[in-house]
């Protein structure tokens, strides 16, 4: 939701019962006039004068004059800037359907064009969804078939969308069907199109009448937090430009965006289990869109530098995707604003599939190549959105005529089963090709098939809107080769293949068998299987049945297999003697040089305590102007170099901080660290939390990929407490099972 006030009108429409058609006519008229021409202005005021004579007298369950539906609807429209012909349609768009006249009364008054987005808007008011989740992908993209032209799909969502605004005037039973396929059906396809106001207004119009109450509560929740009018979204969004620009990051793109009632109902349901609002803290949410996965990291150590994170909330989905696909960093932090703030960070690729589900998922999965069919759907389902975002942004409709064409009848047909259920085929699909979308059982036993009623040929092409009931051979397979010139898709043809090969498969191996018996018997010795047979235990079942079969390609003898499975008929076998290696080893030698010689030189304060007494290491002698770290020990404290070989063995619990009195700041280090760890068993997030945890801001974050499972971190963060770093590794060394500290210095 990008504005409370427009969705807060939105939801107190309430009927005045004296709303003016004429009032919305030309508030419709006033936004037609700045791109259209005056001649399309009068063509939708006569359709405006038809529509209004058609449903003369006609009220709708509200009491309203029917005529007040289209305007409404089409007003919803005009927030993509239709071409004439779609406001006209918009307008008529119930005339057929609830009136005496017909498509020939519409196509006559107003040509072909109008008469047939009319027509189609009928055709998609008989998708229908069930109730049933299962198959809803279909139904989808069935909508969206149907339609033939987009401009229909963009009445059907304005219409819906003033139907859900006023639904509560509609019997119980009825309303809650409605507002179930809108949610279910026509949000996603609002979504799928990129039309995401339209997605809002269906989401929560539906939510507002399925949960009236939680509806109610939500929204007084939302203006409790945004009430007083700030612009959060601006101001955050600069906030965060700001601290990453400084941190010398760029290419990165920031949204930010109101949770809706609806998705906040959705979080309480779906993750929290809990009716309680004020669960849901991240009501405003920021994305931070970047390149490169590693940047994501480098993007979140940033923001944790600034703001405090609520470390229970990091979620790393990269290095954990959720099962759609899902891949993104979410953090919840404070002190950007009075209340949390939720921000998403992910690479471009990751929030093409965020917003477009998984079909855009295996366009970019880099290592996928048998997803040729997926990816096919994903181009047209981007090619939509392109579409309707070009045309939502032109003044030339006319350009768009072509490509409002739904181009996917090209390539897929819709197809019923006897049940209603709907398959979606490549064109060019046969009956063979339904029936092994089916089920395995259907195409084995294929007998024949009717379409429509009628019985077909295998060579029938199917057709979308065919009914197609297939009918089987109840005790015997007919599944033969030559039905290979029948199929059409791919995956059919591929099991009619293998279902081929072992089929004849089987019937080799039975002749091989035969083959080999006899050669057994011959030789009197045991049959192949039978009791004391030697020859099935030279390896696995199919190994030795592969060569066996070997045999009828002249690659193989009985001979030979009969003499390996019984050596002792033919030769002795012959002893190799192994000559085993000696192994050699190594000692090393230990050094270990102690001087405790020392003579304080300067004056240095450690851990900002004046009093404590040190003494200089006199290994390293720091110089003025070296920096300088402290080490507690039994001699006392010890002030040394960075470099000091002392400190390469030493625990971290007993450094402190350490600086001349000349110089007026504290020291900070920098940790260098290499972690190894297991990507399956610990987040990098998990990470990144735990150095949050110590207050160690990172300002390097690099990642490497090791192998299959495992990955390399090196992490430069910037510690001014060193003794914490001891408190930094036991927690690391806690999950020593998953993760290994490969290297770690200060500097
Ligand atoms: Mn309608």
């Amino acid at each position: 939701m990008e504005d409370l006030k427009a969705f807060e009108k939105f939801f107190a429409y309430e009927l005045t019962f004296e709303e003016d058609p004429v009032d919305i006519l030309n508030d419709i008229l006033l936004k037609a006039k700045k791109y259209l021409a005056s001649e399309e202005i009068e063509a939708i005021v006569q359709a405006y004068e038809f529509t209004k004579e058609a449903h003369k007298g006609v009220l709708r369950k509200s009491w309203e004059p029917y005529i007040v539906h289209p305007l409404k609807a089409t007003q919803f429209l005009m927030e993509i800037n239709p071409d004439a012909i779609s406001i006209q349609a918009c307008i008529l768009h119930d005339v057929i359907e609830d009136t005496q006249y017909t498509y020939a009364d519409i196509e006559q008054r107003f040509g072909k064009e109008i008469a047939d987005i009319c027509e189609g808007l009928v055709k998609v008011s008989k998708v229908r969804y069930k109730g049933e989740d299962r198959g809803l992908e279909t139904i989808k993209k069935t909508f969206l078939a149907m339609a033939q032209d987009l401009r229909v799909i963009f009445i059907k969502l304005a219409d819906r969308i003033h139907n859900i605004q006023t639904l509560q005037y509609l019997p119980e039973e009825k309303k809650t069907k409605i507002a179930q396929e809108t949610l279910k059906v026509y949000a996603p396809v609002a979504k799928r199109l990129g039309l995401y106001a339209y997605q809002l207004y269906l989401e929560n119009g539906s939510f507002r009448i399925l949960y009236p109450e939680r509806f109610e509560e939500i929204m007084e929740h939302i203006r409790k937090y945004f009430g007083g009018g700030e612009k959060f979204i601006d101001k955050g969004i600069k906030m965060l430009t700001s601290i990453l620009k400084k941190e010398g990051l760029s290419g990165f793109t920031i949204q930010g965006r109101i949770k809706s009632p609806f998705r906040i109902f959705e979080k309480m349901e779906k993750k929290y289990h809990t009716d309680d609002v004020a669960m849901i803290m991240d009501l405003l949410a920021f994305r931070v869109i970047t390149d490169s996965v590693s940047d994501c990291y480098m993007i979140l150590g940033i923001i944790h530098k600034y703001y405090t994170p609520l470390i229970k909330k990091i979620k790393d989905y990269i290095a954990l995707p959720k099962f759609n696909g899902y891949k993104s960093i979410h953090t919840t932090i404070l002190g950007m604003f009075r209340f949390p703030i939720e921000i998403q960070i992910r690479t471009r690729a990751m929030d093409n599939i965020a917003e477009y589900g998984v079909a855009a998922h295996y366009a970019y999965a880099e290592h996928n190549a048998s997803v040729k069919a997926s990816s096919t759907q994903n181009d047209w389902i981007k090619r939509l959105q392109s579409i309707v975002a070009e045309y939502t942004e032109s003044s030339n409709k006319e350009n768009f005529k072509d490509s409002l064409n739904i181009e996917i009848l090209d390539k897929a047909i819709f197809v019923y089963t006897p049940k209603g259920d709907i398959k979606e085929l490549p064109q060019g699909s046969s009956i063979l090709d339904f029936a092994f979308s089916i089920h395995s059982e259907i195409w084995l036993r294929f007998k024949n098939a009717l379409v429509n009623g009628q019985i077909k040929p295998l060579s029938y092409i199917l057709k979308t809107g065919d009914i197609v009931n297939i009918n089987t051979f109840k005790n015997r397979y007919s599944a033969v080769k030559h039905r290979l010139d029948y199929l059409h898709t791919p995956s059919a043809k591929g099991q009619l293949v293998k279902y081929v090969r072992i089929q004849e498969r089987e019937a080799r191996l039975d002749e091989a068998i035969e083959g080999l018996n006899a050669y057994l018997k011959a030789l009197g010795l045991p049959q192949f299987r039978g009791e004391k047979d030697q020859i099935q235990k030279l390896g696995d079942a199919l190994e030795v049945e592969k060569r066996i079969l070997l045999v009828l390609d002249k690659q193989e003898t009985y001979g030979n297999i009969v003499r390996t499975a019984y050596p002792e008929l033919t030769k002795n076998l012959q002893d190799k003697t192994v000559v085993s290696d000696i192994s050699t080893q190594q000692k090393e030698l230990q050094k270990s040089i102690q001087t405790s010689l020392s003579v304080p030189w300067e004056e240095v304060i450690v851990d900002n305590d004046k009093s404590l007494h040190c003494i200089f290491c006199p290994e390293c002698t720091p110089h003025v102007g070296e920096k300088i770290i402290a080490k507690s020990s039994k001699e006392g404290i010890k002030i040394h170099t960075m470099f000091c070989k002392a400190l390469k063995t030493i625990s971290y619990s007993s450094l402190l901080e350490a600086h001349r009195k000349s110089e007026p700041q504290s020291n900070t280090y920098t940790l260098h660290i290499q972690l190894q760890f297991f990507k399956n068993k610990i987040t990098i997030v998990d990470i990144i939390a735990l150095f949050s945890t110590f207050s160690i801001p990172i300002f390097k974050f690099e990642l490497n990929n090791v192998d299959e499972e495992k990955m390399l971190a090196t992490i430069e963060g910037e510690v001014s407490n060193p003794a914490k770093l001891a408190f930094l590794f036991a927690d690391l060394h806690k999950n020593h099972a998953f993760l290994e500290v490969i290297s770690k210095s200060i500097t």
